[in-house]
């Protein structure tokens, strides 16, 4: 009945973002919006005030507003995005390639993330060493930007969209733990009553569920 979920973030918690700074992302978005959309400077500018002032902030909500304006298929967007960056530095992580799927097992388990699924799928092929599609088999939800879509706006892990995400899948707040790399993602989560596990230099996912498990539930104890 009231079984926990343990929701995880991509970027920065799958993989340390050394291993990928943001900074390419937003290079591979600028050369697909440059080069398959074929934007003008003055287009992509009134674009991106306009979404600004509409408060639908963030890459993705650019990204759709851009697809939009030129009739451009947003999934294909993503794809070619992907194709555009290098993952080849984000290292295979056996604790996560074997304790993910393992939780799903235990808990409602899923990997929330203010990215594409396309993204998504190309670092879980280098961190876990499987397709996405087998990683979603083994019971493990993908929530891509596009869960938190509400009337056409992404709302990301703004309190609204995790919200959004706990009340479309039956997650009851107070039984959700949100392990992010981003501080402003954990006071969101704390603020719709969700627990929000930061991770960082000193705190990386293996310590983070470790701790987790310490003081929640015997089944992480080793
Ligand atoms: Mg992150």
């Amino acid at each position: 009945m009231n079984k926990k979920t343990l929701l995880f973030d991509c970027d920065g918690v799958l993989y340390p973002l050394y291993q990928l700074p943001t900074q390419k992302i937003v290079l591979a978005m600028k050369e697909t919006y440059r080069q398959d959309l074929g934007l003008s400077g003055d287009e992509q500018q009134k674009i991106s005030e306009e979404t600004r002032q509409n408060n639908r902030l963030g890459m993705f909500n650019y990204i759709k507003a851009m697809c939009e304006y030129k009739n451009y298929d947003y999934d294909r967007f993503c794809a070619q995005m992907a194709e555009r960056i290098d993952y080849s530095n984000i290292e295979y992580n056996p604790y996560i390639a074997q304790t993910i799927p393992h939780l799903a097992a235990l808990y409602n388990v899923g990997i929330l993330t203010n990215n594409s699924r396309a993204h998504l799928a190309k670092v879980v092929e280098r961190v876990m060493a499987q397709p996405l599609e087998k990683l979603e088999a083994s019971g493990v939800k993908i929530f891509d930007i596009t869960a938190t879509e509400e009337n056409g706006v992404f709302w990301r892990k703004q309190p609204e969209g995790l919200a959004l995400v706990c009340r479309l899948n039956g997650y009851q707040p107070a039984q959700t733990y949100l392990f992010d790399d981003a501080p402003a993602n954990i006071d969101a989560a704390k603020e719709v009553g969700m627990h929000g596990i930061l991770i960082d230099n000193d705190t990386n996912i293996e310590k983070a569920l470790m701790l987790f498990g310490n003081n929640n539930d015997k089944v992480f104890e080793r």
